[in-house]
């Protein structure tokens, strides 16, 4: 049997681990209410079994459960890059998380951090397995709403899929038999090649290309796993007049897709903070609480010298500054200009130590005040 041609879930009494993982940027706050509408409210009520009502408590771990996980960009000012919600059974609580992200940052940014997000997302669904050990196996979907391509970076944050790419991650995913859909406000090539790569093994996969079952023309919608409506949201009826979104912003052409050759590639990831306690273990049910990250090292907003030889940044202008490419960070946390240096200069960097690394720090120092 083809997964997600059982019926709805109210037919089939399908028990579901549902994560919905979202761009928590400022490129999808405009298109969110939208695809909120037309996709993702549609897509609980899959799961539901009906709209989600403020009394439908499952109160236990025995049906289907919802969790959440958001992330931000590079240069996003929370702590984290990713925030994460432990699961609920209410569909009607799942919703109101939904309507409190605050989609914010990365304005600036063409790329976001999806590989942090899908790697938060494969750890949710490892805890879930240890959660759902008495009912077996679960029907899993993995939702992914963004508006932007994905950085080349290999995750880092997580503990367990540290140094995965986006594509690593989404195949993985896929052989694990998890149901990877996109919803996206724009037909972004690099997402529709991450659904394809996300394809599960052959047996489960029907053979037809994947259908784009999009309400809106620039909207991209690839499922698997469930069944949207076409034509209109199941909860309002025929399809409401077109909301005037603005249109999506041009594509940077081929921006992940040129970068790809030149881009390398990066061994195990250097920063792997303290591993985070299952959240099974660690956490109440339903506690909507944003699961607390690893604390990474607190830097303050005061530029450190030693980043000077680390990292080769310097301050200008009170803006950290990478000597080897100019780029100029618009967050001051070590953090950040680690990442830089690791993932653009350490394989031609690194190998200067000692007085050959301080020699090349100042001739850059002189180069740049040159210009
Ligand atoms: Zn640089």
């Amino acid at each position: 049997m083809v997964p997600g041609s059982e019926g709805p879930a109210r037919a089939g009494g399908l028990v579901a681990d549902v994560v919905f993982v979202i761009e928590g940027t400022a490129n999808l706050g405009p298109y969110f209410e939208g695809l909120r509408k037309h996709y993702l409210l549609p897509a609980i009520e899959y799961f539901n079994g009906g709209p989600p009502a403020e009394t439908d408590f499952g109160g236990d771990y025995g049906g289907t459960q919802y969790s959440l996980v958001v992330f931000n960009t590079v240069d996003c000012a929370p702590e984290s890059y990713v925030q994460c919600h432990a699961p609920t059974s209410s569909a009607y609580e799942f919703v109101t998380w939904l309507d409190g992200i605050k989609f914010m940052g990365g304005g600036g940014e063409s790329c976001s951090l999806i590989a942090e997000g899908l790697s938060t997302a494969l750890q949710l669904f490892d805890d879930f397995k240890k959660m759902r050990e008495q009912i077996g196996q679960t029907h899993r979907v993995c939702l992914l709403i963004c508006n932007s391509p994905p950085y080349l970076l290999p995750a880092v944050e997580s503990t367990t899929y540290s140094g995965c790419t986006t594509e690593s991650l989404v195949q993985k995913i896929g052989e694990r038999g998890i149901h990877f859909s996109i919803v996206s406000p724009r037909k972004l090539p690099a997402l529709r090649l991450l659904f394809e790569k996300a394809a599960p093994p052959a047996m489960l996969e029907p053979l037809q290309p994947p259908t784009d079952v999009s309400q809106d023309p620039r909207h991209m919608v690839l499922v698997r796993g469930l069944v949207l409506p076409v034509g209109g949201s199941s909860a309002s009826g025929p399809l409401q007049p077109k909301q005037s979104v603005p249109l999506p912003p041009a594509a940077p052409s081929g921006a992940t897709l040129s970068a790809a050759p030149q881009q390398p590639q990066l061994g195990p990831p250097l920063l792997h903070p303290p591993p985070a306690q299952s959240w099974s273990a660690q956490l109440p049910p339903r506690a909507p609480l944003p699961v607390a990250q690893p604390k990474r090292e607190r830097e303050g907003p005061v530029f450190r010298k030693k980043w000077e030889r680390d990292y080769f940044f310097v301050e200008v202008k009170s803006m950290p500054t990478c000597l080897i490419c100019k780029k100029i960070m618009s967050v001051l946390k070590e953090y950040n200009l680690k990442r830089h240096y690791k993932s653009k200069h350490s394989q031609s960097f690194d190998q200067y130590t000692e007085e050959t690394r301080d020699a090349i720090l100042s001739e850059l120092k002189k180069s740049l005040k040159c210009q």
